[in-house]
């Protein structure tokens, strides 16, 4: 444990600093220093902001997403194809997908996946409403943008399955190349993956 440098109170800054994922203590003393520095320009609008999203952040009654509103700003976006839902492990994934901006469809975040050695079960995950959003008329197609690990696939197994009389197309992201990555570096795996998806150009 290293010496503090400071009063318990920037202490305290930084250590709550240093449990944000991506930073370390040492990183988490420099914003710190900066926020500091910066009081005016970032630490007084930043304290702000986090009071006002910490009072307004609700979960999305229909697909699980964080937003200030319910339903969500993409539940409620009327340009979005009804017919389709994204089904991802967790929020960061839907966010992660809406910044690549190649979908225009509403989402269903599960809550993780399916993973017997950690105890996650289907009790676990919103399975259940997914279904029966699955059965919803307008929909056509059920994309499962789950990771390529084991228990993403198992879950995307498992879901396929419960899907098989809801009257829709079930597909799944595929494996593949990297865009921009060279072959030498890439795994078997990947590699074979690849080759059995290749498509006509
Ligand atoms: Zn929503």
């Amino acid at each position: 444990m290293p010496k503090a440098v400071a009063g318990p109170e920037i202490e305290r800054l930084i250590q709550l600093l240093a449990r944000l994922p991506g930073l370390g203590p040492r990183s988490a003393r420099r914003a710190a220093l900066h926020l500091i520095k910066k009081r005016e320009q970032l630490m007084t609008p930043l304290a702000d902001a986090l009071e006002i999203a910490r009072q307004k952040i609700v979960v999305c009654s229909s697909c699980g997403n964080i937003d200030t509103q319910n339903p969500c700003t993409v539940c409620t976006d009327p340009r979005r194809d009804l017919s389709v839902i994204v089904v991802v492990a967790d929020v960061a994934d839907l966010w992660a997908l809406e910044r690549a901006g190649a979908l225009n469809a509403r989402y269903h975040v599960l809550g993780g996946t399916l993973s017997p050695l950690d105890g996650v079960g289907p009790q676990d995950l919103t399975i259940d409403a997914l279904v029966s959003r699955a059965h919803g008329e307008d929909v056509k197609e059920v994309i499962l943008a789950l990771n390529a690990t084991v228990d993403g696939q198992t879950t995307a197994h498992y879901i396929t399955d419960l899907l098989q009389d809801a009257g829709v197309r079930v597909t799944r992201l595929a494996h593949g190349v990297p865009v921009g990555g060279e072959l030498d570096y890439l795994d078997e795996g990947t590699l074979s993956a690849a080759i059995r998806q290749r498509t006509p150009i």
